[in-house]
């Protein structure tokens, strides 16, 4: 690494620019408050095995810092070249203050682009707004921003003796795997991975990228929700690392999504509108939670508005809050049913007690209700997914769960046209390019729901006039006039079927 040139930098943020490994961290448990130290891998609360999250007992110093000083030091990271400080860690402070820079696993992860809507798109949802791209992350899904915080604890452990051959494993709808799979590899040999998937319930692409970085993959009958509860038996009674997001550190790296957010717009959160699709429910936990760090510490004075968007087909956590009275709420599981949003396709949230807390908390500190919650149908996820792709963007269909979840919103009043949403395309549109597909052909299996619409279809046209004798091949190509009969005809029948004029005159 280079020496750095600290004479560029305004004095006031000389000394903060790059974070010093302090605070204190502790994990507590979201019921009984217990609190732990964090030398050892925990999952759950040893006292009442409710789920924990990560604090740092040492808050002070980060309030000591005026806001106005935080947005200026974040505003002037950018310009450091140094590795570790250039994806989610570039929030230090808010991530894993405890952790060492040179523990730090950095592959690209964080900063992903964030794109406005053009103005046909933005009129026919009904208001201006951006899909932030976090299929731009290095295994194309926003996992990536929770293993490189937990994978990066996980190092520090490692490069500290206190842990040592470490198996991390997780279940998961596809993404997970992927993403763990990825950041253990980096870590060979200190570090293996073993992944556990519901058989049939990934998408190809989503089962060859950790079957790539070399994990070992197990498909299991049943849905993910099933494979969560072996992947908890394995982490009660063996030795491993659980890398869901039942696992603390991976909710303080999504928590980045906020805090990028929070600055592309320069921390100005008025009339914004974050809008998520909801699964294990990790991603809204720690959406929620930055956005809070964020207030507290002053570097934002709005929380923006938080919209949570399930299918009809896995919706347990829009069900809970269609009862107003918060007192008469009961959790119920659902079964799922087949989802194009299928890495959210879960019926029994991991993340729900986080879930109740924050969403409790956020309404609080917002002075109203600032958190609400959407259901969109499967012919609607489809529907906006591919309009969105047609109109510039790249986003998955949970990129099309959020923006159908927009439309739903906008016309139950939950949100005017004067704000402004930012929407989370959670993975990269290849990834589930199968739901395309099927969408195209018009073989959704009846459970979908889905009956494509003609004018969103789209297919390859084969041109291969009959009469055409001769075609190249591999290793053949074609000569003479046999190339030229052959260029001679494709062309003409591609110029008639796109009815284009001759420029000869
Ligand atoms: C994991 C995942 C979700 C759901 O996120 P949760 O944190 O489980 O709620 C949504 N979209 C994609 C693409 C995912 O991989
Ligand atoms: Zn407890």
């Amino acid at each position: 690494m280079n020496s750095i040139n600290m004479d560029i930098f305004p004095d006031d943020i000389k000394e903060y620019l790059i974070p010093k490994t302090e605070g204190r961290m502790k994990y507590r448990c979201l019921s009984c408050e217990a609190e732990y130290g964090i030398e050892k891998l925990l999952y759950i609360c040893p006292e009442c095995k409710s789920v924990l999250l990560l604090h740092d007992e040492n808050q002070e110093r980060i309030k000591k810092i005026p806001g106005k000083t935080w947005r200026k030091i974040l505003d002037y990271r950018k310009m450091l070249k140094i590795p570790a400080l250039k994806g989610i860690y570039r929030y230090h402070e808010f991530i894993g203050p405890v952790i060492p820079l040179d523990s730090i696993l950095y592959l690209g992860e964080g900063h992903t682009p964030i794109v406005e809507a053009n103005s046909i798109l933005s009129q026919k949802a009904g208001m201006s707004f951006f899909f932030k791209n976090d299929g731009q992350n290095p295994s194309a899904s926003f996992k990536d921003r929770g293993m490189a915080s937990a994978l990066s604890y996980i190092n520090y452990l490692v490069k500290n003796g206190l842990v040592s051959d470490v198996l991390a494993i997780c279940a998961s709808t596809g993404d997970t795997s992927a993403a763990a799979a990825l950041y253990a590899s980096y870590l060979e040999p200190n570090v293996k991975s073993a992944v556990l998937l519901p058989h049939k319930k990934v998408t190809p692409q989503q089962l060859s990228q950790p079957l790539g970085s070399g994990a070992r993959v197990f498909e299991i009958p049943g849905v993910f929700d099933d494979c969560m509860k072996i992947v908890e038996r394995l982490s009660e009674n063996y030795s491993v690392a659980l890398l869901n997001s039942k696992n603390a550190w991976r909710i303080l790296g999504q928590e980045s999504y906020s805090y990028e957010i929070a600055q592309d717009f320069d921390f100005d959160m008025k009339d914004k509108v974050v809008v998520v699709p909801i699964g294990n429910a990790g991603n809204i936990t720690a959406v929620m939670n930055g956005f809070l760090k964020f207030y507290d510490a002053g570097i934002i004075d709005t929380l923006p508005k938080l919209i949570g968007v399930q299918s009809e087909h896995a919706d347990p956590v829009y069900r809970y809050y269609l009862e107003p009275d918060p007192k008469k709420r009961v959790f119920e599981a659902v079964n799922v049913r087949p989802s194009a949003a299928q890495a959210a396709m879960i019926g029994n949230p991991v993340s729900m007690p986080r879930v109740i807390k924050l969403v409790e908390k956020y309404n609080e500190i917002s002075g109203k209700q600032n958190v609400f919650f959407e259901q969109v149908t499967e012919q609607q996820i489809m529907d906006w997914q591919l309009t969105a792709n047609r109109h510039g963007h790249i986003v998955c269909t949970h990129g099309g769960e959020t923006l159908a979840g927009l439309v739903n919103a906008i016309k139950a009043g939950k949100v005017s046209k004067t704000e402004t949403a930012i929407l989370d395309s959670t993975a990269h549109a290849l990834k589930f390019s199968g739901f395309q597909d099927m969408y195209f052909s018009n073989t959704f299996p009846a459970e979908y729901d889905i009956t494509p619409k003609k004018e969103l279809a789209n297919m390859p046209v084969y041109i291969h006039p009959q009469d055409l004798a001769e075609i190249p091949m591999p290793g053949n190509p074609l000569t003479g006039s046999a190339m030229e009969n052959y260029i001679k005809r494709i062309t003409t029948e591609i110029a008639t079927q796109l009815n284009l004029k001759s420029v000869s005159g």
